[in-house]
């Protein structure tokens, strides 16, 4: 059902008061007794930002109607016989509304073992809803999903986007998922592992109250939290692991370069220090592009200004940039060769021949997940499918070292199932 704060005109509509037994019936938060407004209303501060849930407020409930419709399925490639493996997974736990997690490593094609559990639960009518922390990938999965299922409906919806009249699929934003109580059959959430999903109770009541009470929770992600980890280990999910990538090429396995007092000469001094300029005047003269990770905002400006006046050909993108999708497309053509970003490009994101650098990888916004996926960026290219990982830093933290052990572990673990074709010399 799709939930409203205005009555529903000309439709059939249920409500429910907005707080029940200190309890907020749109986001699930627990109300504390003594949050009153200026009317002395009990009112919910979790989902204060979306409009005010008071004990007065009505919530409208409606259902949504999807007509039935003759579903196809073009697949855009034939899928590896591990692939294939993953996909009767996927489609045994949505059939058996059984809940699962498909760990597969970044560049794996984990969509496409997706769409056969998708087809078969949209050949029954079921409510689909496919969950992603980041808007940019819900608009680009929306795509893909909607070239290979062509007489189905599918919608994105996001901040800008809240159109879902007869969708079949909706792939949507956590946030958006507000607006639905007990709407799906299926609940997939890819991404599982990516801020600001982990670990935030908010989103995970909102994909608790979105679902039915009957309906399947699905997962997806590269790497394993704590909190999946202990399900896995009690067995409260089935896991499905894909450690190679389909390209049958392993993983690359980042190098570390130690440099000294690096965050001084770049914010100091304005200077780059001497080993990042050779490095990158090494990939400049075998004409690879760069994409170079750095931890915030301010630091990449900074470094791509240094770079600019040192004559790199460099551009930057953040989350404020407005011109994201223009630098993308300048980089892809490659009218440039480095391309500076935060952790904005980390997943998502595919280019076909690139290297990579992360500047002060030592910074505690590169967490293991974060590094895993960037370092997923190389090598997604069967044309092209190996690329350089640098890992400039001053300390040697956790996360690094627990980044490389986890590569070269679903290395070997794919070449011990056989699922790679060569194995590289630093794979150990
Ligand atoms: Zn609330």
């Amino acid at each position: 059902m799709i939930e409203t704060l205005v009555k529903p005109l000309n439709k059939p509509y249920c409500t429910v008061m907005g707080i029940i037994n200190d309890k907020c019936q749109r986001c699930g938060a627990i109300i504390d007794s003594h949050d009153f407004d200026g009317f002395g209303r009990l009112y919910c501060r979790e989902c204060l930002a979306y409009g005010k849930i008071a004990d007065t407020t009505i919530i409208y409930r409606c259902e949504r109607k999807i007509t039935v419709k003759n579903h196809k399925i073009i697949m855009p490639f034939v899928l590896s016989e591990k692939q294939k493996e993953a996909s009767c997974f996927v489609d045994d736990c949505l059939t058996q509304r059984q809940t699962g997690f498909l760990h597969a490593v970044c560049g794996a094609g984990k969509t496409e073992m997706l769409y056969l559990g998708l087809f078969n639960a949209m050949k029954k009518n079921e409510r689909i809803c496919i969950a992603i922390p980041r808007r940019a990938i819900v608009i680009e999965m929306a795509f893909r999903l909607m070239e290979v299922f062509p007489t189905s409906v599918i919608k994105p919806l996001h901040e800008y986007a809240k159109n879902d009249d007869d969708a079949d699929v909706v792939v949507s934003t956590i946030h958006q998922l507000m607006r639905y109580y007990h709407e799906f059959d299926v609940i997939i959430l890819d991404e599982t592992d990516a801020f600001p999903f982990r670990g935030d109770a908010f989103l995970h009541r909102l994909i608790a109250k979105a679902l039915k009470p009957n309906g399947v929770f699905f997962q997806m992600s590269a790497t394993i939290d704590q909190e999946l980890a202990k399900m896995i280990h009690r067995k409260t999910i089935k896991t499905f692991t894909i450690s190679a990538r389909y390209h049958r090429q392993p993983l690359d396995v980042p190098k570390i370069y130690n440099v000294m007092e690096m965050k001084t000469m770049i914010f100091g001094n304005h200077i780059l220090p001497e080993i990042i300029n050779m490095w990158l005047n090494r990939h400049l003269s075998e004409k690879n592009q760069v994409l170079i990770f750095v931890p915030t905002i301010k630091y990449g400006k900074l470094l791509a200004m240094i770079m600019q006046t040192k004559g790199f050909s460099t551009a930057f993108v953040s989350s404020e940039s407005t011109d994201t999708t223009d630098v993308i497309n300048r980089f892809r053509l490659r009218k440039v060769n480095f391309l500076v970003t935060t952790t904005i490009l980390e997943r998502g994101v595919t280019f076909s021949n690139v290297a990579v650098a992360v500047i002060s990888a030592d910074h505690r916004i590169f967490d293991l997940d974060t590094l895993v996926q960037i370092c997923g960026r190389v090598g997604r290219d069967r044309e092209f499918p190996h690329g350089e990982i640098a890992y400039f830093c001053e300390e040697l933290t956790i996360a690094i070292q627990r980044s490389i052990k986890y590569i070269k572990k679903m290395n070997q673990r794919g070449n011990k199932e056989g699922l790679l074709d060569n194995e590289m010399p630093n794979m150990r």
